[in-house]
């Protein structure tokens, strides 16, 4: 499954200690993140992930390009709802194709560890069915 992971810069914590907590079921997959994100999991976690512009730079529509072809299987956006954020045009964008094309969205850490559970077990198995070669 192809996996978006993004964190507004006060959630940056806690995308690292999810990825940490959950290495063995991520790493299972083919990871993409936005800049700093992607760096942060990386550096914290040594697990391969393609990493976008940051997100106030064109990382949020990068990945949303990938989830409006279909191609993305789940996102993990942990994002700050209490700090006004510059590219928050892109951050709805980005929700916004999410729903469109009915792709896993978790915007916190309760709803992220929901949606990595059911991956592991297989919740997610009708994606590939949806997207079968993975490729974006
Ligand atoms: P970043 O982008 O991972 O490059 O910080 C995320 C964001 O703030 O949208």
């Amino acid at each position: 499954m192809n996996i978006a992971l993004i964190a507004h810069d006060k959630k940056k914590d806690d995308i690292v200690n999810f990825s940490i907590a959950y290495q063995s079921i991520l790493e299972k997959h083919k990871l993409y993140a936005t800049g700093t994100t992607g760096r942060l999991i990386a550096e914290a976690t040594g697990m391969n992930i393609h990493r976008f512009l940051s997100g106030p730079m064109g990382g949020d529509q990068q990945i949303g390009s990938i989830v409006a072809y279909n191609r993305m299987d789940l996102v993990i956006f942990m994002r700050d709802p209490l700090t006004a954020q510059p590219h928050e045009p892109d951050i709805n964008a980005l929700l916004r194709l999410c729903d469109v094309h009915n792709i896993p969205l978790a915007t916190n850490m309760a709803t992220a560890e929901v949606m990595i559970k059911a991956l592991e077990r297989g919740d997610l198995d009708w994606r590939l069915i949806v997207n079968p070669d993975e490729e974006v």
